[in-house]
């Protein structure tokens, strides 16, 4: 284990950046809002142990991290295997393809789902419910179990490729999935298995909102 502070960052260009960084803090990190690709990566490498890409609205940030160029260092550094945890915007910019894009709109193209936008939730009755995750095990920190979130004009995730795995299901939607993890085999998981996180991790709800911190406790289990 670290014996220093986990460095945290939140993508912090637009959306739900505050409830994010203040669930890391709760959990011990320092962390960097991240607006410029020096927050990301500096001249001895990468800055950051974790990042989270936080909800807000995709085909905004994409303009911005375009606009500012950061998508290209973004893609670089989570590519390279930083421990990312995205929540639906966030999901969908780490999503390989978008279905119902805006105009224009593209995505970082790293996590091997394809995503509907738009697909769940009103804005104005935005739903809390529990969400049970299917058994994932980061290490040593056990399965998450039930996880709580939110749904606010949140994406589904409408398919999943080789390169990911489903991690959470509710009335027949995948709402989260992890990317494969090095050496893992593809393949459909099933409830019983054990399901270690991926560098990736994309969920379609927002656990910061309803105070849920098992996916952020997860993330800075997977940094360490
Ligand atoms: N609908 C938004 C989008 O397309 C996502 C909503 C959210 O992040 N809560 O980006």
């Amino acid at each position: 284990m670290r014996a220093q502070t986990l460095r945290a960052g939140v993508l912090a260009l637009q959306g739900g950046v505050a409830e994010h960084a203040a669930m890391l803090e709760q959990l011990g990190a320092t962390v960097t809002l991240v607006r410029r690709a020096s927050d990301l990566i500096g001249p001895d490498g990468p800055r950051l142990d974790a990042l989270v890409l936080p909800g807000g609205e995709s085909s905004t940030q994409d303009r911005l991290l375009r606009t500012f160029d950061i998508a290209d260092p973004l893609r670089e550094v989570i590519a390279g295997g930083l421990p990312t945890l995205g929540t639906c915007a966030g999901l969908i910019l780490l999503a390989r393809a978008v279905q119902d894009p805006a105009p224009g709109q593209r995505t970082l193209g790293l996590l091997d789902v394809r995503v509907r936008r738009n697909a769940l939730g009103a804005q104005v009755a935005s739903i809390e419910a529990e969400f049970t995750v299917q058994a994932a095990e980061v290490s040593g920190l056990g399965a998450l179990g039930d996880v709580r979130g939110a749904l606010i004009r949140a994406p589904e995730i409408v398919s999943v490729g080789a390169g990911a795995r489903v991690l959470a299901v509710r009335d027949g939607r995948i709402l989260a999935a992890t990317s494969l993890p090095p050496g893992a085999t593809p393949g459909a998981t099933t409830p019983e298995s054990r399901l270690p996180l991926g560098s990736m991790t994309g969920i379609a709800f927002h656990p910061e909102i309803s105070g849920d911190p098992a996916f952020h406790r997860a993330l800075l289990a997977q940094a360490r």
